[in-house]
This record gives C-alpha cells, sequence and structure tokens, in this order.
C-alpha cells in the first residue's frame, strides 16, 4: 500500500514535471520571438519615417541608407551577434539596396511570404532558418507607400539557442531537485497515510483475534481521524454486544444444565447442539463423549425417542410419548425449533425428556392402596350385613345365637373403627412434611403409659411386658405420635408372640440419636418377607393377621412416623425365636 501511494504520488509529479519541461521552452520561445518582433516592428517603421524624411530632399540611396542605418544601429546594439539587416525592395521584387550584401547580385525577393504579405498592405513576417548562419532568422516587412518601396528588416534569433540550452539546463536542475523534493515528500505523505491505516489495520486484527477492548489511538481530525472514531464506537459496540451475549449465554447455560429434566436439541441436520447433564444421566451417556456436532441417534439409541422427534421436526408441532427404557419410564416431549424472524419454518427440534418412572409407581402404589382399602372394608362390611341378614331371618329369635351374632357384629365394626382410624392416621402422617405439637417428654414414663393400655391384651396371652428404657432419656417430639409407634411394635410384639413370652422396650441415646428397640420373643418373620413387611396391607400370615384384629398398616404406620422424624427403622428377626424392630430417631435434646 505504502509502495503504491509513493508509486503514484511519484508518477503525478512526473507527469506535472515533464508537461511542464516540455512547454516551458516552447513558451519562452514564443515570448522571445515577440519581443524581437515588437522590436524590429519598431525599427522597421522608425526606418520608414527615416526614408520619407530623406525623400524631402530628393533622390534616396537605398543601399547607402541600409548600410548606413544598419550600421550605426549595431554600433549600439547591446545583444551579440543579434545584428541587423535592412533591405530595400520594390513592389517588383527588386532588391534596391541590403546593408549586409551587394543588392546587385541579389535574386528578386517577390516571392518571399514578408514581402507578399507587405505588398497586401500589412506588416509581412517570416521565420527562415538560414544555412549559411546556421540559425533562424526573423523577417519583418513594411510597405512605404509614398516611394512604391519596401523596408524589410531582419534578425539572426542567436538569443533562441541561449534560451533553450538555459531552459534546459533549469529544466534538468528542476527535475532533479523535483524529483528529490517528490521522493522526500512522497515517502512522508505515503508514511502519513500508511501508518494510521497500519494502526487500524493491526487493531482489527486484534479485535478478530477476540481481544475486543482494544481501540486506534488516532488524535487527527482528518478522514482517517474520523474512520478511527467510527471504528473505535463499532469496537465498542462490539464489544457491549459480544459481552451481553455471553452474559446471556451463560445464563442460559446454567439454566438449561440446572433443569433436572433431560434436554436435548438438534439442528436441521440432526446433529446435537444443545446437550444438559440431565440428559446424560437419563441415557447413561459417557461424561467425557463428545456429542456436541455429532449425530443425536450415534448416542441416543432408542428408536421411539428419535422417531418422535423427526415426526415432531417434518409435522412442525410438539409431540409426546411415554417411554419406557431399562425398567424406567421417560415423558418425552419433542418440539420444533422455530427460529425467530427467520423464513425457515423450522430448523430442528428439542426432546425433553422427564423421568415419570416414581410417579408412575406412587400411581400404582395409590391404585394398589385404593383396592386394598375397598377390599379389607369389604370384608367386614359383608359379614355385618350377612349376620343382620341371617338376625333379620329369625336368628334373633334365638337369644344364644342372636348374642353370639351380635359380637361377632362388634367385632368386625370395631376392625372397620380400627382400619378407618389407622387408614386416616397414615393419610394425616403422608401428608406432613414436619411433625407439629413437639413436647420434651421421658421416654421411659411414655412407655409405661403405653404399657398400661396393652397390659390387658398382653395378659390375656400371657406375655409379660419389660420396660426396659434408660432413664432420663428426654425426648422432644409428639408424644402421641411416639406413643401410636411404641404401641403398634409392642402390639404386634403380642399379636405374634407364643405363650408366655414377653416384649421387652430398651431405649438410650446414641450419637445424638434417641434408640427404641421393641423386641419380642415370638414366631419371627421369615427373611422373604422382611423387605416387605412396611407396606400398606402386607401380611405374612393373613389369616393370623386379621384373626388378631390387624389391619396390615401397623408398620406402614410406622415407618412413615420415623421418616417424619427422619430417622430410621431396622429389623432384626428369627423365625421360632423373636423379632426386634430398632428405631433410630435424630431428636434434642
Ligand atoms: P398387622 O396389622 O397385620 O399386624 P402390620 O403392618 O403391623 O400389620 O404388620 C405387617 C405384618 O408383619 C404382619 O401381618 C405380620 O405378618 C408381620 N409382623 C409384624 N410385626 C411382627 C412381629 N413382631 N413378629 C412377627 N411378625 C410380625
Amino acid at each position: 500500500m505504502k509502495k503504491k501511494i509513493f508509486k503514484y504520488y511519484l508518477l503525478l509529479i512526473l507527469i506535472i514535471l515533464s508537461v511542464t519541461v516540455i512547454f516551458i521552452p516552447k513558451v519562452s520561445r514564443k515570448f522571445y520571438t515577440q519581443e524581437v518582433e515588437n522590436k524590429l516592428e519598431g525599427i522597421a517603421f522608425s526606418i520608414e519615417y527615416y526614408l520619407l524624411n530623406e525623400a524631402k530632399n530628393g533622390e534616396i540611396d537605398f543601399d547607402f541608407i541600409a548600410k548606413d542605418y544598419a550600421a550605426k544601429y549595431n554600433q549600439n546594439s547591446t545583444f551579440q551577434g543579434e545584428s541587423l539587416r535592412i533591405t530595400f525592395i520594390s513592389y517588383d521584387g527588386k532588391v534596391l539596396g541590403d546593408s549586409d550584401a551587394n543588392f546587385n547580385q541579389m535574386e528578386n525577393h517577390l516571392s518571399r511570404k514578408e514581402i507578399q504579405d507587405a505588398l497586401k498592405g500589412n506588416v509581412g513576417k517570416d521565420i527562415r532558418s538560414s544555412k549559411t548562419l546556421k540559425l533562424d532568422l526573423l523577417y519583418m516587412a513594411i510597405p512605404v507607400e509614398e516611394l512604391n518601396v519596401i523596408a524589410r528588416v531582419s534578425v539572426p534569433l542567436v538569443q533562441i539557442k541561449k534560451i533553450n540550452r538555459l531552459i534546459w539546463l533549469y529544466s534538468i536542475l528542476i527535475f532533479i531537485m523535483a524529483l528529490i523534493i517528490t521522493v522526500i515528500v512522497s515517502l512522508r505523505i505515503a508514511g502519513l497515510v500508511i501508518r494510521p491505516l497500519n494502526d487500524i489495520i493491526s487493531v482489527s486484527k486484534e479485535i478478530t483475534n477476540g481481544n475486543y477492548s482494544r481501540r486506534i489511538k488516532l488524535k487527527s481530525k482528518d478522514e482517517l481521524g474520523q474512520l478511527a472514531v467510527h471504528f473505535n464506537k463499532m469496537a465498542s459496540k462490539l464489544e457491549r454486544t459480544i459481552s451481553d451475549l455471553n452474559t446471556k449465554k451463560i445464563e442460559l447455560e446454567s439454566i438449561v444444565e440446572s433443569i433436572t429434566n433431560g434436554i436435548v436439541a438438534v439442528d436441521g441436520n440432526n446433529k446435537v447442539i444443545l446437550i444438559n447433564p440431565a440428559a446424560f444421566t437419563v441415557f447413561n451417556l459417557d461424561a467425557d463423549a463428545e456429542i456436541l456436532g455429532d449425530d443425536i441417534e450415534n448416542h441416543i439409541k432408542n428408536s421411539q425417542i428419535n422417531s418422535l422427534l423427526k415426526d415432531a421436526i417434518q409435522k412442525n408441532k410438539p409431540l409426546e410419548a411415554e417411554v419406557a427404557i431399562d425398567g424406567r419410564v421417560l415423558l418425552v416431549n419433542a418440539s420444533p425449533i422455530r427460529p425467530k424472524d427467520s423464513d425457515i419454518d423450522n430448523s430442528g427440534g428439542i426432546v425433553f425428556i422427564q423421568d415419570i418412572t416414581k410417579v408412575r409407581k406412587l400411581e400404582q402404589i395409590r391404585t394398589e392402596f385404593v383396592s386394598n382399602v375397598t377390599h379389607e372394608l369389604k370384608t367386614p362390611i359383608t359379614s355385618i350385613r350377612g349376620f343382620i341378614e341371617t338376625l333379620k331371618n329369625g336368628a334373633m329369635n334365638n337369644p344364644v345365637v342372636a348374642e353370639r351374632f351380635l359380637e361377632i357384629i362388634d367385632i368386625e365394626a370395631e376392625r372397620l373403627h380400627e382400619l378407618i382410624n389407622d387408614i386416616l392416621l397414615l393419610s394425616e402422617i403422608e401428608t406432613k412434611l414436619k411433625d407439629t405439637n413437639l413436647e420434651i417428654f421421658d421416654l421411659k414414663s411414655m412407655v409405661d403409659d403405653v404399657f398400661k393400655v396393652m397390659q390387658n391384651i398382653a395378659k390375656e396371652k400371657k406375655i409379660s411386658l419389660n420396660n426396659n428404657v434408660r432413664d432420663e432419656v428426654l425426648m422432644k417430639a409428639n408424644i402421641n405420635r411416639m406413643k401410636q409407634l411404641i404401641m403398634n411394635l409392642v402390639d404386634n410384639g403380642i399379636k405374634y408372640n407364643v405363650q408366655n413370652g414377653s416384649v421387652s422396650v430398651d431405649g438410650y441415646r446414641e450419637d445424638g440419636k434417641v434408640v427404641i428397640s421393641v423386641k419380642d420373643t415370638g414366631i419371627g418373620i421369615p427373611s422373604a418377607h422382611i423387605p416387605r413387611i412396611f407396606e400398606r396391607f402386607y401380611r405374612v400370615d393373613k389369616g393370623r393377621s386379621r384373626g388378631m384384629g390387624g389391619t396390615g398398616l401397623g408398620l406402614s404406620i410406622v415407618k412413615h412416623i420415623v421418616n417424619l422424624y427422619n430417622g430410621e427403622i431396622k429389623v432384626n428377626s428369627v423365625v421360632g425365636e423373636g423379632t426386634e424392630f430398632i428405631v433410630k430417631i435424630p431428636c434434642q435434646p
């Protein structure tokens, strides 16, 4: 660029110089000739005047006058070699006298251009070169009408050669000087233009490489200065826009990453353009896998999901499906991506994957619960209705039978009551996140209270109850809830015990937790059943449980109370020897 500017500038200057050097000699010659012409014209007229004066005195000796006048003139002339020649010619071309030659031997001058012009009454002039003098001569002729004579004066244009030489000399000098100045000025101008341009180029390169804070330092007010100002404004705007975009990108990325549902987006060529960590988990993808930019089908191998996404893009509408993968239930929503302000209808698609396994399991549990509750309620109700029917049909008249039937109805009604109570209790605990009505109580005394309630049932079965809770084990909890927990466990200990057996409750503090153990010497629980005994309505021996008046909800209630206090429950059981339930509850004080 610098070279280019320098070259063009130099070329321009050279053209101007060349034109000047060519025209100056021409113009100078013209001026010089013009000056000589004016001088000669003056001389010609003064000769005419001289001739006319001489004519008054008689006959004129043209040759003498020519020689005399020229000699006098040349004597006084300051121009070297510029000797004046005077010739008198008659109207028929005959030479009448000449200052430089013998006029008798001179040829007829009628054909000469200046003579022809003079004969027409004008001031005739001509420039001819003289072979003998090797010079251009300027001829000027005027008619002296009163004498029918033409006075012609001529001078050699000796100065022209000199002038030409001088002009050439000066031109060459000027040319050389101009050339030197031109080179210096061109280099300087090129430098002045190029330096800021180089600055602009280097700054724009840095901005392209991501250094958006770079600016051009140019103070000039010319076009380059203005360019720098606008460039800097543009760079500031770009920096702001890029920073805004980065912030938005980071925000969007953190939102997408923190979403617990899987998200995968693809472009129009089915290449992944976005995938969040949740999607990696859902599809068991390798954390180091290079998924971005790759075909989605190379990583998500489920044909149902892939075709759902394709369909959504093709039909340009959101689609939803439930997909079962590895025992999990996924709710998949596929939508086309419609870029804003774009002519393209859709350029890709996005899938949202929600793991709804738990939801579906809960729904299943609820359905099972409802059918279980219905079933559990149906049994005593059917029994009650059956006995009432029998009573109505005549059994009422037999007091012994009637009393037995009424007792059975009472037992069944009590079972219904128990069942409904347990269901209500369970649903109350289930809906709670934290227990209320917390108070500090002594565990040992609380267990004593529970035993008082259970005493009669225990006695009936010849089971001894032992309160081994250590002294001063204080608990902060809802006392009724804790009573319910211990009561259910002790009740089971009695129910599933053998004659002369025992139920012992122990209680102590350990690692900031209250540990409660309820141990019986009963029938024990086969290990295969242990994982399921906390399920609602789960019974190891259905007949025995029902016969004992069990609702099948006791342990489920215990488990939910333990969960409400973020505690844990463990079962140790040996069939034929007994069972121990150990409850640990993180609890102050
Ligand atoms: P139920 O009302 O039938 O007792 P639970 O939920 O309290 O219901 O107990 C579920 C099942 O666990 C019982 O049916 C019983 O088979 C078994 N079970 C509970 N506690 C004991 C225990 N201490 N000894 C033996 N089996 C038990």
